[in-house]
């Protein structure tokens, strides 16, 4: 098909896709050849979430807020599943059961690590009743008797394609081959991480429960002998610290939440990427502003230091547990004081290299766009989602 006059690089231009970008120039259309007139809206790579879980985002995509449980219809297997809780709102089983205790229910704090259950629901699990019915860090056998969902990922497709994205890199430590076959039918391209051939190795780190550093060399070692680098999650000083004590060129730390300028300044020395959530400081300044120590508060996803220091840096969504928008992500950068073009290109930089050269439209690459509404400055000006007008991927466009 040819996309005409739309802003590529700065310039007005026609551009003729199929599973590649075949021709940028002036161009006339073929007979039958299908015809999208851009009106001088950008034609750019089509963005990449260095960072996401696709299967929690589809299974967000099936919850509800607490705000909604007293009046939510259970699913088809019985059970409410509640997302979002911020912790603010002491939660138990007992106050559980008092908030909705006629069916099962189970609620996931927003970091993702702790979950609640109400009685009807530890009863459906054949689990112990008497307990708090809180449960850290979702267990196996919580996770086997849960009731299987089969993941709508046309649905998590589609939102991700409104986004502009067109590929994303799943960063869920238990991924392994059966989850990547399920994640196969995402629309988007998508690197599994510990999954993908050369794909990172994730390796958690999660205070308060450290491993040894002997232990991390050798899950580091591990990841070496597969020729693969690692992703060390790092939210922490601390844990960013220990991470510090195993990371190589060409490793990367996801979130590095925490990073005062000596420790930006030893990344960038190792060539060390990190990919960063630029919108967390924003999304979560009340949780912040409460929750951490105030000497760490200055350096909390540093995205702008991270560029002085001339640490290589990508940016995911962390979606579900942040906004999946990364317009949004976009929007804190650049009011935390990255240049418009640099915020976007957290963004464009390669799925195997999130700190690497920002990809963009040129002949011969992979038909991967996303399509704007207006040109790029008016774009980054203010940006948002709702300028994202159509998306390919390898030349087919993506339903929204
Ligand atoms: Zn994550």
């Amino acid at each position: 098909m040819l996309i005409r006059d739309a802003e590529v690089e700065g310039r007005r231009v026609d551009v003729r896709i199929g599973e590649r970008v075949e021709q940028i120039g002036s161009l006339v259309a073929g007979p039958a050849e299908e015809v999208l007139d851009a009106a001088g809206g950008a034609l750019l790579p089509g963005l990449h979430d260095h960072h996401i879980h696709v299967l929690s985002l589809a299974a967000s995509l099936d919850s509800v807020h607490l705000g909604e449980l007293a009046t939510a219809a259970p699913r088809h297997d019985g059970w409410i599943r509640v997302i979002g809780w911020d912790g603010k709102m002491t939660l138990d089983r007992a106050r559980l059961d008092e908030l909705r205790g006629d069916v099962p229910v189970r609620v996931q704090h927003r970091s993702g690590q702790l979950w609640v259950f109400n009685t009807a629901a530890l009863r459906a699990l054949d689990l112990d009743v008497k307990g708090d019915g809180r449960v850290y860090r979702h267990d196996g056998l919580l996770r086997e008797r849960m009731p299987a969902r089969t993941p709508d990922l046309d649905r998590v497709g589609r939102l991700l394609a409104r986004f502009g994205i067109t590929g994303a890199t799943d960063a869920t430590v238990s991924n392994g081959a059966a989850e990547a076959e399920l994640l196969a039918g995402l629309p988007q391209r998508l690197v599994v991480m510990s999954v993908t051939d050369g794909a990172p190795c994730k390796v958690v780190l999660h205070e308060p429960e450290l491993p040894s550093l002997s232990d991390l060399e050798d899950s580091v070692a591990a990841a070496r002998r597969a020729g693969r680098p690692v992703a060390v999650h790092a939210v922490t000083r601390a844990e960013l610290a220990l991470a510090l004590a195993v990371l190589e060129s060409g490793d990367r730390v996801e979130h590095a939440g925490v990073c005062p300028p000596e420790m930006a300044a030893m990344l960038a020395a190792r060539d060390v990427t990190v990919v960063t959530q630029p919108h967390f400081p924003v999304e979560r300044a009340e949780q912040y502003a409460s929750e951490v120590d105030p000497g760490d508060r200055p350096w909390l996803y540093p995205c702008t230091l991270f560029v002085e220091k001339g640490v290589p840096l990508g940016a995911g969504t962390d979606a579900p547990f942040g906004d999946p928008d990364p317009w949004k992500a976009i929007a804190a950068a650049i009011d935390r004081g990255l240049s418009p073009s640099r915020a976007l290109d957290l963004f464009l930089t390669p799925p195997e290299a999130p700190g690497g050269i920002p990809r963009r439209v040129a002949e011969n690459m992979p038909a991967d766009l996303c399509l704007l509404d207006t040109g790029l400055a008016g774009a980054l000006a203010a940006p948002s989602s709702s300028l994202v007008r159509a998306t390919w991927v390898g030349g087919s466009r993506l339903e929204t």
